[in-house]
């Protein structure tokens, strides 16, 4: 893979822009279309949708505020984690066994569409299997074990407990005493995947726009129906796109499409730094099996190797905050203190980007009417959009009952109304980063 020279390189630029397989962009919307589904948003959700619906014969436009991909979805870490960013048990002491086990069965099915797509779209977006959760104290550790137990009862085999004889194969840091292998899990290139989807949405009919933020939509009734049946009215600066439904996939706290979902998501930002190239032995002084790896704590470090042998490493979490957090400094501390050895080595990429978190971590999922749905991911998101996009096909084409198990969880806006919100959470995050200090 050839990457720019620090010289040569736009510093807007994230690691995966620079090394992105293909086009970002397409044309904008500038004329009236039509299609059965539009969906709002070329993030992993969106993609997901629409490409599960193109392949079930249904015409899909999407259209994207930026380019593909310009989310959280492109400029993330790449780690291919499951999870449904909640874990099982808390959704089991919080909503019951029912829903848990529910849900349990979708925890595992965004990995599987993903390594799908790969194979059958011949999707190029360098995938290395494995990823490490390490922790650093006997609680995380009896925690990964307890998740270790709670997976193997919804049938998932891929891991292994390690402790402080195996840890150095896996990160060899000496921040960390043990940890959980996950043998199924993985990391790859977010922004290739994404653009390979959406190569794939266009190979069998399916329509992007990029640069084509839509402003409003409106329901209205079909001028050519005698039962007074209704459609959507998507706009956008240039164009509009009339469809029997729309997907919101567009993942903002602040949604001028969705107020009624005002105060149920906050801003998650977080940074990514990516170092020089790394030789060979140093690598195999940090990462001999060259697995991705996530810390244990709630503020959580994770980190990884690129194809082109950097290292890429990610954290620096706030809730609640729209402005920059995980700056290049706070992360390029955080990679020191992990790996002191690497403090004469240049950093050649920085970046932040936008999650976003809901009160219970659960993704929020629904519809307004039988023409309007949304699906926002929260958190962990390469798998979870995934599964996302899977059920809103699904639903889409008559098979509701994904759909209805993950619209049916509760979801509340967060305490402290629109003015305290922001601030109670991040009075939250800094009471969890004091445990991770402590060790508790
Ligand atoms: C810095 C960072 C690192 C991360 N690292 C990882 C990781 O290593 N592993 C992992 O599993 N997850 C990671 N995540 C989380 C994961 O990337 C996200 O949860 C996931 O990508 C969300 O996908 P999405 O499609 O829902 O949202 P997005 O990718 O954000 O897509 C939403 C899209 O909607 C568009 N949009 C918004 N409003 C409009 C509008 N009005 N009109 C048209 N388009 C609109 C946006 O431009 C955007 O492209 C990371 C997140 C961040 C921020």
């Amino acid at each position: 893979m050839n990457t720019p020279s620090s010289s040569d390189r736009d510093l807007s630029q994230t690691y995966f822009s620079a090394t992105a397989s293909g086009p970002i962009d397409r044309p904008p919307l500038t004329e009236s279309i039509s299609a059965d589904v539009c969906i709002i948003g070329a993030g992993f959700t969106g993609l997901s949708t629409a490409l599960h619906l193109v392949e079930r014969g249904v015409s899909v436009v999407v259209l994207e505020a930026q380019h593909i991909g310009s989310g959280a979805s492109g400029r993330g870490g790449g780690l291919l984690i499951h999870s449904l960013e909640s874990e099982l048990d808390e959704i089991e002491a919080r909503y019951g066994d029912a829903l848990a086990s529910q849900l349990g069965k979708w925890a595992f099915t965004g990995s599987g569409v993903i390594r799908g797509w790969m194979e059958k779209y011949a999707i190029e977006c360098g995938f290395h299997q494995g990823v490490f959760f390490a922790a650093s104290n006997d609680r995380q550790l009896n925690r990964l074990a307890e998740k270790e137990r709670l997976w193997r009862r919804f049938g998932y085999r891929e891991l292994e407990l390690i402790g402080a004889d195996t840890l150095p194969q896996y990160a060899n840091s000496e921040r960390f005493m043990g940890g959980l292998v996950d043998h199924g899990a993985g990391q790859l290139h977010p922004l290739n995947l994404a653009l390979g989807e959406a190569q794939a949405i266009e190979s069998q009919g399916g329509r992007i726009f990029t640069h084509s933020p839509v402003d409003t939509y409106s329901l209205v009734n079909s001028e050519l129906s005698r039962h007074n049946d209704q459609h959507v009215k998507i706009h956008t600066p240039k164009g509009c796109v009339t469809a029997n439904t729309v997907v919101m996939a567009c993942n903002a706290s602040e949604i001028p499409l969705l107020p009624e979902l005002s105060g149920f998501t906050l801003p998650s930002p977080s940074g990514v730094v990516v170092t020089e190239p790394l030789s060979s032995t140093l690598i195999d002084s940090l990462l001999p099996q060259q697995y991705g790896v996530e810390d244990a704590n709630y503020d959580l470090d994770y980190f990884r190797l690129t194809e082109d042998h950097r290292l890429l490493y990610g954290g620096g979490l706030s809730y609640g905050e729209n402005s920059v957090s995980g700056s290049k400094g706070t992360i390029i501390k955080r990679i020191f203190n992990t790996f002191p050895q690497l403090e004469t080595v240049e950093m050649d990429y920085a970046w932040t980007g936008q999650g976003i978190v809901t009160q219970n971590r659960l993704p929020c999922v629904g519809s307004f009417n039988s023409h309007v749905f949304y699906a926002l991911a929260c958190g962990h998101g390469i798998t979870l959009p995934h599964t996302l996009g899977c059920i809103m096909a699904q639903c889409l084409i008559g098979e509701t009952s994904g759909f209805k198990t993950f619209s049916g969880i509760d979801h509340r806006p967060f305490p402290g109304g629109k003015r305290f919100q922001a601030p109670l959470s991040q009075i939250g995050m800094a009471y969890l980063r004091l445990r991770d200090h402590l060790g508790l």
